[in-house]
């Protein structure tokens, strides 16, 4: 399912099966998770440098082929390897040798600027590959590889917060509220207004509290991490705070914040971004999922379906996480 241009469709296509060149495997594609991210190079709010490309950076797969000089048992023919959104990195920039290379200004990203997991073959550089938790399906591991992994950098930024509220309650805050609450924190999850069931789902979950996201919560929170792309929810997500709280946005894109009094901020709150991911973020995550353990909540597509997905994925149709399988 190809991109070809801001504002149509995914088109489906037959290209020629990629070859891997050194230092890069080709994976047979089992399933690969839908992203709020692809909406975003749909619309034309994160730019796809080079057209036509096929999109989607949560893959699961099996190594079929090696190119030159791949070694690595964890890549090795047969074996089942995740691929995310990060593909490559320069190795060399000050982020890169200081443990930041989510930061790195060379680092190129699956789904956009190397073709992605919407489809039955990708090539992956073999550095960049993670070995997924066995007792996961394909199609329920595909959300761990970003949903997951970038929810999981956005739960470490809010430190040892207890109460913590997660804003948009997606294929991220699904699974961060299971760990947030497997660690002692107690999660309050807001939705769209009057989306009950969204805070249905929530408490089915254990959150402890789950509403509106213009509600104010039973108590204030030390931490909140923000999923939705909807920028009035920074200052409704400090209004929310306690002091020396934290507000965490975890997406690639947010629309337009808009100001607020200093008041809002003052007491030492603060407001940050998370981006992308590190390897080291991803080993640690895919490690920790299983002792909570994490349970995915998917919806699947096949992969024809795919502009189906994004569509349910904008309207907010289904609960979790939506997933093609290939
Ligand atoms: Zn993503
Ligand atoms: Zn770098």
């Amino acid at each position: 399912m190809v991109f070809d241009r801001v504002g149509s469709p995914l088109r489906a296509a037959t290209i020629p099966v990629p070859r891997p060149g050194a230092g890069q495997i080709l994976v047979r594609v089992q399933s690969c998770g839908v992203c709020r991210t692809d909406l975003h190079l749909l619309d034309g709010e994160v730019d796809v440098p080079a057209p036509p490309r096929v999109l989607g950076h949560q893959i699961v797969g099996t190594v079929a082929d090696r190119g030159e000089g791949v070694r690595d048992p964890v890549v090795g023919e047969g074996r089942r390897v995740g691929v995310p959104w990060l593909g490559r990195t320069d190795g060399s920039c000050r982020f890169c040798l200081s443990g930041r290379e989510n930061l790195c200004p060379q680092a190129r990203f699956t789904g956009r600027d190397i073709d992605g997991g919407y489809a039955e073959y990708a090539v992956a550089d073999e550095r960049f590959c993670f070995p997924l938790p066995e007792g996961y399906p394909d199609l329920q591991v595909a959300p761990l590889l970003c949903a997951g992994l970038i929810g999981y950098r956005c739960l470490r930024m809010c430190g040892d917060a207890e109460r913590l509220g997660l804003y948009g309650f997606g294929a991220s805050a699904h699974i961060i509220a299971q760990v947030a609450r497997w660690q002692g924190r107690r999660v309050f999850a807001f939705t769209r207004d009057g989306d009950t069931a969204g805070q249905e789902f929530a408490r089915e979950l254990s959150v402890v509290w789950a509403g509106d996201s213009s509600q104010l919560p039973p108590e204030p929170l030390d931490a909140a991490i923000i999923f939705a792309p909807v920028g009035g929810l920074v200052p409704a997500a400090l209004r929310a705070l306690d002091r020396g709280g934290v507000v965490v946005c975890g997406g690639i894109h947010m629309s337009p914040i808009p100001s607020f009094d200093y008041e809002l901020l003052w007491e030492e709150r603060r407001v940050c971004s998370v981006a992308n991911l590190t390897r080291s973020d991803g080993h640690e995550f895919l490690e920790l999922a299983p002792k909570v353990p994490v349970k995915t909540h998917i919806t699947g597509y096949a992969l024809e379906d795919a502009n189906q997905a994004l569509d349910d994925l904008r309207a907010g149709r289904f609960r979790g996480a939506a997933v093609l399988t290939i």
